[in-house]
């Protein structure tokens, strides 16, 4: 018998899209449970049973027949390896309605541009009763699920509060926040003060000149205010400012330089450094290269925050990238 290969993502991920259900985000296909889902009922055994039938076809066999093939995610079977019958993260991403205007937006085809400022529905589908019934179906580790919540600034979703007051109901691990940060929100900053979450915003620059250039919208100050509020929390630790490096805007060690020092006098003690996800997900790297500086970008940015204290990471898939395309002399 040929080699077998495992996909963690695979194995724990359910991701929650406005237009299917699936396994992943990886920027492959990957196996789909449920396409162009608008709240119809779901037959619960069909669904359970993909995950099995996905991971069938991890075989050095079957590999062709798999819509995982050539994922980066894909490693060699390991005898620990199980298939586990629930997911340990839930990807929440339904909604596209928006209230900036990002000019690396990955979701503006989805929302056909739209700017909106009040909170909204879904234009898709509503998602409490979805949560619901994954957890009826023992679908969800309710102890150490984490909830991914993720796209454009969440308050503008009308279930957003009802959603974390389910999850917080039924038992959870963990939330993952993801938010532009325009408006404040009290009850993240009560969940960080549980030390439940992990607030996430992408500020990318340390001016509102390129804050506008960049989001479309003059609202830096706002997110800047609201950085202090959340970092009042009992643990600020838990907010985390991404700086994603857009070619030909802030992919400079002048800009990279200001922003480190405006996250230090707000007191934010994790960045995140991140690629434009357009190259990560639309971009064949062998055909059209990175940028060559952004190797030493990254450098510099890691020297920056270890001389102020500061934690540096990199987004999973921009270690690797930058790891394998920027690094790699
Ligand atoms: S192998 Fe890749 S495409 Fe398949 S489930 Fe894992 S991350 Fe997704
Ligand atoms: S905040 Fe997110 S969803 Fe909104 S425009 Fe920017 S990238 Fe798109």
């Amino acid at each position: 018998m040929g080699k077998t290969y495992f996909c963690d993502e695979l194995n724990n991920v359910l991701s929650c899209f406005h237009d299917r259900i699936m396994s992943c985000c990886s920027g492959q296909i990957g196996p789909v449970y449920y396409e162009t889902y608008r709240g119809q009922k779901i037959d619960w055994d069909a669904f359970k049973k993909i995950k099995n039938d996905a991971f069938e076809l991890l075989t050095e066999e079957n590999i062709e027949k798999s819509p995982c093939k050539g994922c980066f995610f894909l490693r060699e079977r390991r005898k620990e390896d199980t298939v586990s019958s629930n997911f340990k993260i839930l990807n929440i991403s339904h909604w596209t309605q928006c209230n900036c205007g990002c000019i690396y937006c990955a979701r503006m085809q989805d929302s056909r541009g739209k700017i909106t400022d009040k909170p909204a529905k879904s234009e898709y589908y509503d998602f409490l009763p979805l949560l619901k019934q994954l957890y009826k179906n023992e679908l969800l580790d309710r102890k150490n699920l984490m909830a991914s919540i993720q796209g454009g600034d969440i308050s503008v979703l009308k279930e957003f509060e009802p959603i974390v007051k389910e999850f917080l109901k039924q038992g959870i691990g963990n939330f993952y926040i993801l938010s532009n940060n325009i408006r404040y929100q009290p009850i993240i900053k009560k969940l960080l003060d549980k030390n439940i979450c992990t607030y996430t915003t992408a500020l990318d620059c340390a001016t509102p000149e390129l804050y506008y250039k960049l989001k479309r919208v003059d609202k830096f100050k706002d997110s800047v205010e609201n950085l202090k509020k959340y970092v009042k929390s009992k643990h600020p630790e838990g907010v985390v400012v991404k700086y994603i490096v857009i070619e030909h805007f802030n992919d400079n060690i002048e800009e990279i330089t200001k922003f480190v020092n405006l996250m230090y006098l707000i007191g934010i003690q994790n960045i995140e450094f991140m690629i434009d996800n357009r190259y990560i997900m639309f971009t064949n790297l062998d055909e059209k290269p990175l940028p060559k500086h952004y190797g030493e970008l990254y450098l510099c940015f890691k020297n920056l925050c270890e001389d102020k204290g500061i934690n540096l990471r990199l987004w999973s898939k921009t270690e690797y990238i930058i790891n394998k395309y920027a690094l790699k002399n």
